[in-house]
């Protein structure tokens, strides 16, 4: 019996008892931050066990897609993967122990006709009750083993969950495995393997790990596809079954090594294989490598795999191969894998890649290291030593501990712990955030007045009282049309500029004037002062206003702030939650966005990031806004910005329904209601600001559209001149900066063919200066390369002598100075001649005694200057 078909025969025996056929669900896990990946069938169903949501059916059934990293260093012996598929059957309040029993016995026994000889149960100590139902189809009482907590009991699935006490089902390989005679279905040794595991979830585990009973008794049970299908197809180990041999294969043919020779290569293999499907499948589901949460477990296993791939002698990126194998087997069961191919085949290159760039001399370091390490008392390798290699080199630490471990060695994980913390501290001191507060030009605390009341969040117009006028610096009863003006309200829609967010402009209008207001400013942090000018009429201290801030200006900046909560989430979705706000710029028209990052950010990455925020867009997900706690804001996981003073209550901003949320902030900005509202994000720039630190620019909204709209006019213009068609534009650019390029070619031989035949003419105006023969004249050449040319030809032709030849291009006068070895040795000297003559024009040069240059800036004192030379030569000889 195939995978495949044992796969199918279990999920139609289900359904033949009633059960509904389940999908399985993503790897990364939905709406649930309590855990990372996807470790057992149950965990999409967990909303089920809990109450909180209705089943489609009260018997489901199941082949799903899980992961567990706590398998990671077990994976290459022959019982741990760390992606593996679950097929499980689950009763929401439905039957319970007595069925699950059953039907399981029925269908290892009758469908998968293990023998009934080679089949061990364990129970938890005291459940009688299974022990009882056991006993009833037949099972022997020697074959049911009592087992403790740690074995028979089922936890929650993360930190809260359903759990109650488990039943298993064991294969026996047979006595010749045995560790000796205290050997159980319980022991490690390779004579049993566990295949099922049937769990009778009774409880509800809280935070505080006490358990109350659940309204309903749920069955959730665990059979491992890859440990079934061995021991159905008679194998000892998953690498052996139809699922693993042409992946196995695979890696045997890019290494040229055989399986089955060598238990050291063996087990690099099975590794290599193993990672390889896993890493395929993690990144099919949306996981992208970083440095931490999935992220890094990714990386891990991928770094890990790539590392025993150098041990089988690939020193060049292999790990697609393997994936491409992986999605040709597997893709009629996972559509998603032949969907993904590309993305998924160029993040394993890229990352392979990247590792492969520093893996040969980062194992050299941990070489030396480790040979180090052997001469000390302890053994050991220092933290410092493990973060080098983490830091510089990629290195997981996990890794560096196994290759120790492989050179009897230790390593100090805490001391490595606290260069990580030591790190994170250094980027930490980096983010100091800044809050804009403008100077005022009066005290306006020390005039009594109230503070502010912000009535910005819900409306952008609201009526007011004018408390305060100041002109020129002094309060005043009122100010008229044409005058700057301060003014002071009770409250006010306007936001002063806080937290990167700009201020609004607007109006404040009174019965018989209006201001136009263009800046608004925080006094003592508690005033709001309006800037602005009277454009019309008159204002009066305490006269009513109506205060009107510019409507879609404030909804452009509402846009782009909200941009910038889900740029940051999908930034550090990408690139790691060690990715934090440095401080931001938020306007109208665009918005910028700092963050500290250490390693520069990959073009794929980028366009990752910009992918995820514009679905988020698109998604039309609701931003709540709420006053809150700031502890609570911080335990319900509100990023809030270090450095930044809070009071005891704060705004917090959210976007998505509470439990599914994809951002989550403190923040004192306006937003949109929708993220639909955005309508589109672009990114525009991103690059480095200083060390750790780097920079995005990006625009929405009403920024993409004028973006868009100025690219295709530029487009079109270029194309209008071309004269081709839009589309045409690429190609047509190349092959004309191919003919100038030609031409400009051209023009030099040219010109130098031109320089010869008029240097002919010049050689007529050399003069005799005290018997040295002078030639100063200018040339109609246009660049450097074409005078000199012209001078060499010059120098050969009048044998002894001092030439002196200008040219003006880009309207300014140049000159070259040439002087013979043997007038040189008379104390004449191009560079001293036409530092003079450059310096006539307004200009500057030198040189050396044989050949000068030099450059001017007034081309209209050219010929006075060359008039120079005769009186210089004059002077010398
Ligand atoms: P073990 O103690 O052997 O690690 P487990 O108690 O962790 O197993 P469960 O959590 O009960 O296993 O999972 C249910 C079933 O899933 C197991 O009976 C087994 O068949 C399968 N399984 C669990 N972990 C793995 C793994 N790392 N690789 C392959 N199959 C697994
Ligand atoms: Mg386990």
């Amino acid at each position: 019996m195939t995978g495949d078909e044992l796969r199918e025969k279990y999920l139609m025996f289900f359904e033949q008892k009633g059960h509904k056929r389940i999908e399985s669900s993503p790897l990364i896990p939905h709406g649930d931050p309590t855990l990372l990946l996807t470790s057992a069938g149950m965990v999409q169903f967990k909303p089920y066990f809990t109450g909180e949501a209705v089943p489609p059916s009260p018997r489901l059934a199941s082949c799903q897609k899980c992961f567990r990293t706590t398998d990671i260093g077990s994976v290459g012996n022959f019982k741990h993967l760390t992606f593996f598929e679950m097929l499980g059957n689950f009763s929401i309040g439905d039957y319970f122990k007595k069925e699950a029993i059953a039907w399981a016995w029925e269908f290892v026994l009758d469908w998968l006709k293990i023998p009934k000889e080679k089949l061990w149960i364990t129970i938890f100590l005291d459940d009688d009750e299974s022990f009882g139902y056991w006993r009833e189809i037949g099972v022997s009482a020697e074959r049911i083993v009592r087992c403790g907590e740690k074995d028979n009991f089922w936890g929650p699935a993360g930190e809260t969950g359903p759990c109650g006490p488990c039943s298993e089902i064991h294969y026996d390989f047979g006595e010749q495995f045995s560790c000796g005679p205290d050997c159980s279905p319980s022991c490690g040794c390779g004579r049993f393997l566990e295949i099922w595991n049937l769990v009778f979830t009774e409880y509800y585990q809280d935070a505080q790990k006490k358990r109350t009973p659940l309204p309903r008794k749920n069955i959730d049970t665990g059979m491992g596809l890859e440990r079934t299908a061995t021991v159905i197809q008679g194998k000892r180990s998953f690498y052996d079954t139809d699922l693993f041999v042409p992946i196995v294969q695979k890696v045997s043919q890019l290494t040229g090594q055989k399986y089955g020779e060598n238990e050291k290569t063996d087990k690099a293999m099975r590794i290599v294989a193993e990672h390889g499907r896993a890493v395929t499948f993690l990144i099919t589901d949306g996981v992208i490598p970083s440095n931490e949460g999935r992220g890094y477990v990714l990386r891990r296993i991928l770094r890990r795999a790539a590392l025993f791939g150098r041990t089988l002698g690939l020193d060049k990126p292999f790990l697609g191969e393997v994936a491409k194998e992986v999605i040709s087997k597997m893709g009629h069961v996972y559509p998603e894998l032949v969907k993904n191919r590309e993305p998924v085949l160029k993040v394993i290159g890229t990352e392979e890649t990247r590792f492969d760039e520093t893996l040969s001399t980062g194992l050299n370091l941990l070489n030396q290291i480790a040979e180090q390490a052997k001469g000390r008392a302890d053994k050991k390798i220092s933290g410092e030593e493990i973060f080098k290699l983490y830091d510089t080199y990629g290195f997981p630490a996990e890794l560096t501990a196994e290759m120790a471990a492989d050179n009897g060695l230790l390593v100090d994980l805490e001391g490595f712990e606290a260069e990580m913390e030591q790190q994170r501290e250094r980027a930490r001191a980096a983010h100091k955030f800044v809050l804009g507060e403008k100077a005022t030009a009066v005290d306006y605390p020390s005039l009594g007045l109230p503070a502010t009341e912000f009535v910005g969040y819900k409306r952008t117009r609201c009526k007011a009282k004018v408390l305060s006028l100041v002109v020129d610096g002094k309060t005043q009863e009122a100010a008229s049309e044409g005058q700057q003006v301060e003014v002071v309200l009770d409250s006010t829609p306007f936001y002063a500029e806080m937290g990167g967010q700009v201020t609004d402009t607007g109006e404040i209008a009174g019965k018989q004037g209006k201001i136009a207001v263009g800046d608004v400013v925080w006094a003592n942090g508690e005033i709001i002062v309006h800037r602005g000018k009277v454009v019309d009429g008159a204002v009066f201290l305490g006269e009513k206003v109506s205060a009107e801030v510019n409507q879609s200006r404030r909804l452009d900046i509402a846009r782009n702030h909200t941009a910038t909560h889900l740029l940051h989430a999908a930034l550090r979705q990408v690139l790691g939650s060690h990715v934090h706000q440095a401080g931001s710029l938020v306007t109208p028209d665009r918005f910028r966005f700092d963050f500290t990052c250490e390693a520069p950010v990959l073009k794929e990455e980028l366009a990752q990031i910009q992918m995820i925020v514009n679905e988020g867009i698109r998604r039309n997900l609701p931003v709540t806004k709420k006053e809150m706690p700031y502890t609570q804001a911080v335990s319900e996981g509100a990023i809030a910005l270090f450095g930044e003073k809070y009071g005891d209550v704060v705004r917090t901003v959210r976007v998505g329904q509470a439990k599914a949320q994809i951002s989550f902030e403190v923040c004192g900005g306006t937003h949109i209601d929708r993220t639909g509202d955005i309508g589109f994000f672009q990114i525009v720039g991103e690059g480095s600001i200083g060390s750790g630190m780097r920079r995005i620019e990006a625009v929405t909204g009403k920024g993409v559209e004028k973006l868009i709209e100025e690219r295709f006019s530029t487009l079109e213009k270029i194309a209008h001149e071309l004269q081709v068609p839009t589309a045409d534009v690429e190609s047509k650019v190349a092959s004309v900066l191919e003919e100038l390029s030609a031409e400009r070619k051209r023009a030099v031989t040219l010109e130098r063919q031109l320089s010869k035949e008029s240097a002919d003419s010049l050689l007529s105006q050399v003069e005799s200066v005290r018997g040295v023969p002078v030639l100063a004249v200018s040339a109609s050449v246009s660049n450097m390369d074409a005078l000199r040319h012209m001078g060499d030809v010059l120098r050969e032709k009048i044998g002894s002598g001092v030439i002196v030849l200008a040219a003006v291009w880009d309207d300014k006068p140049n000159f070259l100075a040439m002087v013979t070895p043997d007038l040189v040795a008379k104390g004449l000297n191009a560079g001293d001649i036409v530092k003079k003559v450059a310096q006539a024009t307004g200009g500057s040069g030198g040189g050396r005694p044989q050949l000068g240059q030099g450059g001017g800036k007034d081309k209209d004192k050219l010929e006075q200057a060359l008039k120079l030379v005769a009186q210089l030569v004059g002077e010398k000889v």
